[in-house]
């Protein structure tokens, strides 16, 4: 789709006011489209029935509407919904809707393919091919919601950025697509059921507790000892975990907001009493709550889900330890729609 026309979604509601201004008419013809773009999800500019048919062709002469495309969707038995959805250029990413009796959540794609590499996580061997733009993430949940709706008949009421990508490795364009879920010109939905979840960039934590966000954030930690932690998630090297402490204190202090810690526990890897003390001790430089999730298998063998009473030992000690811990179980496993399993397989 080279067509040399700008996305207009592209541009801000100030600049399509000023747009139009210059083009000789009024500055409110800017917000109409604006509302067309994004809160009604208009796909072409014959949608925009408010606005003069001139004024639409003007439009399709100067800009494209950039749109995603659900190229398809698969539905798990359990009701879990996976999107596999085509960008303006081609490239595809997948974005999931995950039910339960109270809520029905979107997880959100940040980028195509991923910027780290994880050794347990599918989406790492595609590499990062590129950031997703505001829109594209927007998009997603635009979908997503609509999803909801038809098959849950309710609308979303919680997303997790725990897609494909590094959230924190497209900061801009995350704060951005947020800032368009959150306001009333968007989806006007609550910052408060919005997660962001990191495998730990310390710089970049520090920096959304300075900006202030309002949304959660979400540490995928799986291992508090060094060297373990590198040998599973390569780029703690880079961030070691003092790093990490050091900016979940100053997130804590600025936000004085719970941190959520993601946990897998894998055979041979992380489920020895020394794995689970160093946790705890984790667990206690700021206030938190513990998610262990069931690990889904990406193929070769290298890791392989804990056994149970390894997993319950975890649990224990974390309870004795008075943390809150909640042990989820994966969603969509048949449509390799479970964390860690989006590689556009489909
Ligand atoms: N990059 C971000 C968000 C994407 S991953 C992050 O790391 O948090 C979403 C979650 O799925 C993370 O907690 C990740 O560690 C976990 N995950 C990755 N591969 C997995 C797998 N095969 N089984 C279970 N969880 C996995």
């Amino acid at each position: 789709m080279a067509t040399g026309k700008k996305d207009i979604r592209a541009l801000t509601k100030d600049d399509l006011r000023e747009f139009f201004v210059k083009q000789g008419d009024k500055a409110f013809r800017g917000n109409q489209v604006y509302e067309w773009l994004w809160q009604k999800s208009a796909h072409t500019f014959k949608d925009m029935t408010n606005v003069s048919k001139e004024t639409r062709q003007m439009l399709e002469d100067n800009f494209v509407i950039n749109h995603i495309e659900v190229d398809t969707m698969q539905r798990s038995k359990d009701g879990t919904v996976k999107n596999a959805v085509r960008l303006h250029d081609g490239l595809i990413v997948e974005s999931v809707l995950i039910p339960t009796a109270t809520r029905t959540t979107a997880c959100v794609s940040s980028q195509v393919g991923c910027s780290l590499d994880c050794k347990f996580c599918a989406t790492a061997r595609l590499k990062r091919m590129r950031n997703l733009n505001p829109d594209e993430i927007y998009d997603q949940v635009v979908s997503i919601d609509k999803e909801s709706r038809l098959y849950h008949n309710r609308p979303l009421s919680n997303i997790v950025f725990m897609g494909m990508g590094e959230p924190l490795m497209n900061y801009n364009n995350v704060i951005k697509a947020i800032d368009k879920i959150t306001s009333p010109e968007g989806l006007g939905m609550s910052a408060k059921r919005i997660t962001v979840s990191t495998s730990g960039v310390p710089k970049m934590i520090k920096k959304m507790a300075d900006d202030e966000v309002k949304f959660n954030l979400a540490v995928s930690l799986h291992s508090a000892i060094d060297d373990v932690r590198t040998s599973i998630m390569p780029f703690n090297e880079t961030f070691p975990l003092v790093d990490l402490k050091e900016a979940l204190e100053y997130w804590y202090d600025k936000t004085q907001r719970t941190i959520s810690y993601e946990y897998v526990v894998w055979k041979g890897i992380n489920d020895t009493q020394k794995d689970i003390d160093a946790f705890v001790k984790f667990c206690k430089y700021v206030p938190c709550k513990v998610n262990i999730i069931e690990y889904n298998p990406i193929d070769d063998g290298q890791f392989q889900q804990a056994t149970n009473v390894a997993l319950e030992n975890y649990i224990n000690t974390l309870e004795k330890n008075r943390i809150v811990v909640n042990v989820r179980r994966s969603r969509g496993k048949d449509i390799d729609a479970a964390c860690g399993q989006l590689a556009n397989k489909s």
